[in-house]
């Protein structure tokens, strides 16, 4: 037999995400599958959600072909823009759509010569998140410049917010009122919403909404507020056990040791599978379907959990590590870190796609 460790991933989930997702307000939607698709692989989520998007969204250039290659023919967008002159012929050449968000970038425009009428541009304005974009008072002129440009055929107005998954937090309202101020007058369609906002903010909504986390069904708010369902389930099995005395310790340093005779379950997922070596002794995982937790160390390629309450559970029990009965975001935070970590680091083990996929 081989090793029993797999991400499960559940097309049928990742398509009724998006639909839902878009349906939350009036505008056209985004799957982001930027980084693999957040680990869930963005060629066959892309292919999954082909006939239904209005749109995928990558991080850059290499990410948008590969989707073309594999045959994808809906509109990209590339969130990060283009690195140079040579990956703005290809967007041209391909026809991906790229986030303009530095002066140097506009100079690659004037400077050229490009078919005309050709680029689809995303000028992104930095409302507050400080990260990439032109400062509010940059924006009309930034765009005046772009509007010159022979190869633009559009200009859209986008921008990012940087808490928008903090629904106590007042910086998404002001996100929105600098960027109205900043492009008060242009015309154009825009876009403001990533997940988080269109989870919470729903005065944020605009003609196209960027859907990332929400279509792998990890919501990412504090108290979940959506009927999301989770897209990738991390499983593996009990591959072997052991009784242990109280008094003995199990795993690397030693750090637990048992209070009582425990029955212990070896399970062959570890952290170089992905799965975060900082949560501690007491984190869940599921057992047949029944909660128990880890107990010591996670290590490379193992981790060792608590049977001792699952008599019929064994050898060859089924276990999830996240998915469908354990809340990803439970694990994300007793890691300390966020859904969108794990999921990206999710490696070595094979996927499996399952669901129907009506193409
Ligand atoms: C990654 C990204 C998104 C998607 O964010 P989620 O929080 O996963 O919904 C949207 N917009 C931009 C610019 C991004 O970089």
């Amino acid at each position: 037999m081989t090793r029993p460790s797999k991400a499960t991933i559940d097309l049928t989930a990742l398509r009724a995400n998006y639909l839902w997702g878009r349906s939350q307000q009036t505008g056209k939607a985004f799957a982001v599958v930027k980084a693999n698709a957040y680990g869930h692989g963005a060629v066959a989520c892309a292919q999954a959600l082909a006939d239904i998007a209005d749109g995928f969204a990558v991080a850059f250039c290499a990410e948008a072909l590969e989707l073309r290659n594999a045959g994808i023919t809906n509109p990209i967008l590339i969130l990060e823009g283009c690195f140079d002159l040579d990956e703005i012929r290809l967007a041209q050449q391909h026809t991906l759509w790229v986030a303009i968000h530095q002066e140097s970038q506009i100079q690659d425009l004037e400077n050229t010569s490009l078919s005309a009428n050709t680029l689809h541009v995303w000028l992104k304005v930095d409302s507050g998140m400080h990260r990439a974009g032109f400062a509010p008072q940059e924006v009309q002129a930034a765009h005046a410049r772009l509007k010159k440009c022979q190869a633009v055929a559009s200009i859209t107005l986008m921008s990012h917010f940087a808490s928008s998954d903090e629904p106590d937090k007042r910086t998404t309202l002001k996100q929105i009122d600098t960027f109205e101020e900043a492009t008060r007058g242009l015309p154009g369609i825009r876009s403001l919403s990533n997940s988080g906002a269109v989870l919470a903010w729903p005065q944020a909504a605009r003609d196209w909404a960027r859907l990332g986390i929400l279509l792998y069904g990890a919501d990412p708010l504090p108290q979940p507020t959506a009927q999301l369902i989770p897209v990738m389930t991390l499983q593996s099995e009990v591959f072997a056990e052991r009784w242990l005395e109280p008094g003995e310790s199990i795993g690397y340093g030693g750090r637990f040791v048992t209070d009582a005779k425990t029955r212990v379950g070896l399970v062959a997922i570890g952290y170089a599978d992905g799965y975060p070596r900082q949560v501690p002794s007491g984190t869940p995982v599921s057992v047949d379907g029944a909660l128990t937790r880890i107990i010591g160390r996670v290590s490379m390629d193992m981790i060792t959990i608590d049977l001792t309450s699952h008599p019929s559970a064994g050898i060859g029990s089924q276990v999830e590590l996240w998915g469908k009965q354990i809340d990803i975001n439970m694990i994300a935070r007793a890691a300390g870190t966020i859904s969108y970590e794990l999921l990206c680091n999710v490696k070595r083990v094979p996927k499996v796609y399952v669901g129907d996929i009506a193409v």
